[in-house]
């Protein structure tokens, strides 16, 4: 690799200075014709990055890492991981940490990058990534982004020029990453499986440092940092249920310390609002169903509870008994976080006598079923005196109006409901239709129109009827792949 003076961007190396035992050199493999897809301008302007830099050979150097800047150290992070309830060690099999930057507003940010060559974590992987799946990333993490829900994000998508063979060959990508940090449950749980205190508590102290620096004031700092990780993602969690969405590998390695969702790989939002959906084609039991993902989650939060216990107390006994307690506030927390997305979502913020409709609502839904988001989305008709959006799509119309007189008498506000309900949200459909465009023809014209779109999810704009459309009736079921 060929260093280039630090003009395009300054990357300090804090994750490699503070725990070296967890961070292998890596070196990018070589992109034969470096060709970008997609920029995220806004953010590269949020990052200090200039986007006219970006575009030079020096920033595609620096997006697909064959040009580290001057004085960075990238490296492959180790972590551990429960895979579908397995423990294994793992670590960054086709992905590098270039380093950190500090935003426009001090905060400090990971670059990463996905599908950027083998690392001494590939085991039999190639290293690569196609296409495809990182537009599905950049798509579906703008989405949230602008949903609201804290998310690691997308600066880029850089064609490599290399075909990268999986059933057949594809065009091969990196994505540049951004994120709060890449500090996972799975990173304590390796510190803690290589029976190393101190090295378990420095990456408690740089959680601490980087998310919750609230933390380091209480007096038992790493419970404290325990806790704060329990409600960062039950509150998560409560917005991935709100909105109909399923993340789809669940395992402690993509579970992060920070509580932004990682990894949007086999994920997908809910079309037919069904409580047992799985989309993954290797998720055969159901684990990470969308109903599942509160209580999985809390097994997560359970596992990295395990793996702090020499953190919270020196004796086991009273380590154990403290971090079951905080592990007790999980269930509060999430239902908390739920009860008041559900409350926004019909109208009534902050009205605990919206709580008994929402499963009574919740119930009517799945019984026919309808579709999730355009559902939700003309709920708030009724509001405004048209039910039969609503009354058209659900079967049990006696139910239904029942329920619509008890809703309606408490006084629910129609605009309060269209700023939370999505109207655009990244559709099965169309996210195919958009990556089989690029993928297949070089058409970039889909992926900007539904990136378009999802970036502005709330309010309704003429042309872009279809985007708020349920799927066709010949979609049939949607299955979506890891490690892709
Ligand atoms: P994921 O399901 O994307 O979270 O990946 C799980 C693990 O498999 C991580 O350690 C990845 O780095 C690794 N991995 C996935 N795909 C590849 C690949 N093509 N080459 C090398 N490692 C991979
Ligand atoms: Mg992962």
């Amino acid at each position: 690799m060929t260093s280039a003076p630090a003009r395009v961007a300054t990357l300090h190396h804090r994750f490699a200075d503070a725990l070296p035992e967890l961070a292998a050199p890596a070196v990018a493999a070589e992109t034969p014709e470096p060709q970008l897809v997609a920029l995220n301008e806004p953010l590269a302007r949020e990052l200090g990055l200039d986007p006219d830099l970006l575009r030079t050979p020096e920033g595609l150097g620096l997006l697909t890492g064959t040009h580290a800047p001057e004085g960075a150290t990238p490296v492959a992070q180790a972590y551990a991981g429960h895979q579908f309830g397995g423990f294994r060690q793992l670590g960054d099999g086709r992905a590098m940490l270039l380093g950190e930057l500090v935003d426009d507003a001090g905060r400090v940010r990971d670059l990463h990058l996905k599908g950027s060559g083998r690392t001494p974590f590939a085991r039999n992987g190639d290293g690569l990534a196609a296409l495809g799946p990182m537009l599905r990333e950049l798509i579906v993490s703008e989405s949230m982004h602008a949903l609201g829900v804290p998310t690691t994000r997308a600066l880029s998508v850089v064609a490599t020029g290399r075909a990268v063979q999986r059933d057949e060959p594809l065009p091969g990508a990196v994505l540049a990453r951004v994120a709060s940090s890449h500090l996972r449950v799975g990173t304590v749980q390796l510190a803690r499986a290589l029976d190393d205190p101190d090295l378990l508590r420095r990456v408690a102290d740089l959680a601490i440092e980087r998310h919750h620096p609230e933390a380091a004031d209480d007096p038992e700092p790493y419970l404290a940092l325990y806790r704060a990780v329990i409600a960062a993602q039950a509150n998560l969690v409560a917005e991935w249920m709100q909105l109909g969405f399923v993340h789809g590998v669940l395992n402690t390695d993509n579970v992060l310390l920070s509580g932004e969702a990682i990894d949007y790989g086999p994920c997908a939002f809910l079309d037919a609002f069904d409580p047992t959906a799985v989309f993954s084609s290797i998720d055969g039991e159901g684990r990470y169903a969308y109903r599942n993902q509160p209580p999985i989650t809390e097994w997560n939060l359970a596992r990295l509870g395990e793996a702090m216990l020499p953190l919270l107390h020196e004796q086991q006994d009273a380590a154990i008994e403290l971090a079951t307690d905080a592990l007790g506030t999980f269930r509060p927390a999430f239902a908390a976080a739920r009860a008041e997305a559900y409350r926004a979502k019909l109208g009534l913020p902050g009205r605990r006598d919206a709580d008994l409709l929402v499963d009574q609502l919740l119930d009517l839904m799945a019984a026919t079923p309808v579709d999730h988001t355009s559902f939700w989305r003309r709920l708030a008709d009724a509001v405004r005196g048209d039910r039969e959006g609503v009354r058209g799509v659900v079967l049990d119309l006696q139910g239904l109006d029942c329920w619509l007189d008890r809703w309606l008498n408490l006084g629910p506000d129609a605009r309060a409901m269209d700023a939370v309900n999505p109207l655009y949200i990244p559709r099965n459909h169309l996210v195919e239709e958009a990556l089989d465009a690029a993928e297949s023809e070089g058409d970039l014209g889909p992926l900007e129109q539904l990136l378009d779109a999802v970036r502005s999810p709330y309010v309704a704009r003429p042309g872009l009827e279809r985007y708020a459309e349920p799927a066709p009736e010949g979609f049939g079921r949607y299955v979506t792949f890891c490690g892709t």
